[in-house]
């Protein structure tokens, strides 16, 4: 198959949706790769690197879609894409086409075959296309909270880990998930004094084994959150509940019992926060102030990253993609967790939930 890759054109968008790592392996596979040029500059790979990986680099983007059979990215076609697609051709990337009526419209029209990451499931009932930008968030979070606890950027002024002799930070991370471990452990490899609240008691099982008590695990009632966030100097929120927005778990009124110079660090923004005071903010304007408490709620924290996010967004993407890549619609016909991933296949929705959303026929 003839696989291209074209330079995100989103804002601020530094991924690739193929690395040359990934490249190679698609060669390896007997398939031609087709790379504009310089769509890895935002991780450090030149063209060069995708010669050398087995690629040809092509001079701008309709070429890439003109000559592609299945083309690769990191985020959902722009307008200006979306047009170059056709039926017969496959589109595999994130899409979020829920709350995205014109990029779903133009889809629909372009009869394209389109498979979305973040509906791709696994045999454990997960999403494995979108768990490593979580991974990357939670683990995010931790460099973002410690900096904003600096007394220069409006915290209170205290190391995570402490120093011997002086007492670390407490850390309350709420949402024992994909980010909240992830944010555990790095709080805890700092040397932070970690409470992880979750309602799910399976989970807190799961965790407390995992932390072999280096982690306080808490059952998510109003009083035990409570009692944790008044006593942390660095909340995560980290909660999720699947198809619907964030429940508002820490109040107003709440902050007030919070310390001064405390931060929060609200990676659950991009499901509306689980903060009442969070509204979402960028990598270049990250953090504001309400009640003398840093709230940071940059809605795509990997994108700070791009290096570590190409690569593990690459790492989860190419199994399903080589094989879309080696057997095209029959990979989809006979792999169901590759069959969730499908949204849109000539002219029609094929994700329920999408349909639902949008009030497409399916
Ligand atoms: P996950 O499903 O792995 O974990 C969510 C956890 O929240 C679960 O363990 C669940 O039991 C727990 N939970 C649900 N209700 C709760 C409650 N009332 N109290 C305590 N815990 C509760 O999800 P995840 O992959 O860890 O993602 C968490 C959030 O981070 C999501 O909203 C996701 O979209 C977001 N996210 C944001 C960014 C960003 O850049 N801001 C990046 C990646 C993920």
């Amino acid at each position: 198959m003839r696989v291209g890759c074209p330079k995100e054109i989103k804002n601020h968008e530094y991924r690739v949706g193929l690395t040359p790592g990934a490249v190679r392996e698609y060669v390896a596979h007997g398939h031609q790769v087709l790379i504009e040029t310089g769509a890895g500059a935002g991780i450090g790979a030149d063209d060069g690197a995708y010669i050398a990986a087995g690629a040809r680099i092509a001079g701008s983007a309709s070429d890439v879609f003109e000559k592609s059979d299945m083309i690769v990215k990191v985020k959902e076609p722009q307008p200006s894409e979306w047009v170059q697609l056709r039926e017969g051709q496959i589109l595999y990337t994130y899409l979020h086409l829920a709350p995205d009526p014109d990029q779903t419209k133009g889809l629909v029209e372009s009869g394209v075959t389109a498979v979305a990451y973040e509906t791709v499931t696994d045999d454990r009932g997960g999403l494995p296309l979108l768990a490593p930008m979580s991974e990357v968030a939670g683990r995010l979070a931790i460099q973002a909270g410690a900096t904003a606890l600096q007394k220069a950027h409006g915290g209170s002024g205290i190391l995570l880990g402490g120093v011997p002799g002086v007492l670390p930070a407490k850390v309350a991370v709420i949402g024992g998930g994909v980010v909240g471990l992830h944010a555990a452990r790095m709080a805890a490899g700092l040397g932070a004094d970690v409470s992880i609240i979750d309602r799910s008691l399976p989970r807190l099982r799961q965790l407390d084994d995992l932390f072999a008590g280096r982690v306080h695990t808490v059952y998510s009632t109003i009083d035990d959150l409570e009692r944790e966030v008044f006593a942390a100097d660095l909340v995560i929120g980290a909660v999720l509940i699947p198809g619907a927005a964030a429940p508002k778990l820490v109040t107003r009124d709440m902050l007030s019992g919070m310390k001064e110079g405390s931060v929060i660090v609200d990676v659950a923004i991009d499901q509306g926060g689980c903060f009442e005071t969070s509204h979402a903010t960028t990598h270049s304007d990250p953090t504001y102030v309400v009640d003398g408490v840093v709230h940071y709620c940059v809605a795509n924290m990997p994108g700070a990253v791009p290096v570590t996010s190409a690569h593990a967004l690459n790492n989860a993407t190419l199994m399903h993609g080589l094989a879309l890549a080696d057997r095209g619609l029959r990979a989809i016909a006979e792999d169901r967790h590759l069959r969730n991933g499908l949204n849109v296949h000539r002219g029609r929705i094929t994700n329920r939930p999408v349909a639902e959303a949008l009030g497409y026929e399916m």
